[in-house]
């Protein structure tokens, strides 16, 4: 299955995506991580990007699909995917359209995670990150039993640059000018489905794959 996740920052879109790329047994591709892990690696690419994250701004598209098409053409990503934090602009969905097209394929679905501002700003000001697996914890919602140690693997939590509050605002904005009208774009393609992302991260998770599910028939 060929799948898109999309919804403001702090949605939940990398929370979700761990738990229904299993389920589906298909790669977990998030923009935000291979941007993050070539920053903090020094390349070039991760030397363009970051000026951009820590202004809370998106990354230019040429780059960013540049980056997605090679990922696509790695081996895994051959039976299907799981696409979190890409297309965020619609240039990048109809750059994805056509990529999906030269390969013979399309996408299949547009998960849309719905919630609110207000929730959105409490999710992503609590949000840790594991230093060692990765793994996105939350100081309140979602909390490790020892404050500020991943319970996974016992490495480091740290909080993103781009979670402080004045970074989180231009965030809000980006989403709402430039992402927010894929709502309308996959819409119109009958590719969209929109569920409810506030509750339990457990409740989230089994309306996502209930939505996979009716879509799968
Ligand atoms: P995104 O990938 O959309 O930016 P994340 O998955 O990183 O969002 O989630 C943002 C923050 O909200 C994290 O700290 C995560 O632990 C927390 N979170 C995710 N889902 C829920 C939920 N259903 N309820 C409360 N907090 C959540
Ligand atoms: P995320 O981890 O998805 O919240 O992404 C973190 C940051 O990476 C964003 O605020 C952008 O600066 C950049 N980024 C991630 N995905 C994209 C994308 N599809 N297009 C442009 N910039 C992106």
């Amino acid at each position: 299955m060929r799948l898109v996740l999309v919804g403001p920052p702090g949605a939940g879109k990398g929370t979700q995506a761990e738990f229904v790329a299993a389920h589906l047994a298909v790669p977990k591709i998030s923009t935000g991580d291979i941007f993050r892990s070539n920053v903090s690696q020094g390349t070039p690419l991760g030397v363009e990007a970051k000026r951009y994250m820590d202004a809370g701004e998106l990354v230019p598209d040429e780059v960013t699909i540049n980056m997605v098409r090679d990922r696509l053409a790695e081996p895994d990503a051959g039976a299907g995917f799981l696409l979190d934090g890409f297309p965020r602009t619609t240039p990048q969905a109809a750059a994805l359209d056509k990529l999906l097209v030269d390969l013979g394929t399309a996408l299949d679905l547009v998960l849309e995670l719905v919630v609110d501002d207000d929730e959105v700003v409490r999710r992503l000001s609590g949000r840790r990150t594991c230093r060692g697996c990765g793994k996105v914890w939350h100081v309140e919602f979602d909390a490790p039993s020892q404050e500020g140690r991943c319970d996974r693997c016992g490495a480091e939590l740290f909080q993103r640059d781009d979670d402080k509050p004045e970074t989180i605002a231009t965030r809000l904005r980006e989403y709402a000018d430039k992402t927010a009208p894929l709502v309308d774009f996959y819409g119109a393609q009958s590719k969209l489905v929109g569920i409810d992302a506030t509750g339990p991260v457990e409740d989230v998770t089994v309306r996502a794959i209930d939505a996979l599910r009716s879509y799968s028939g």
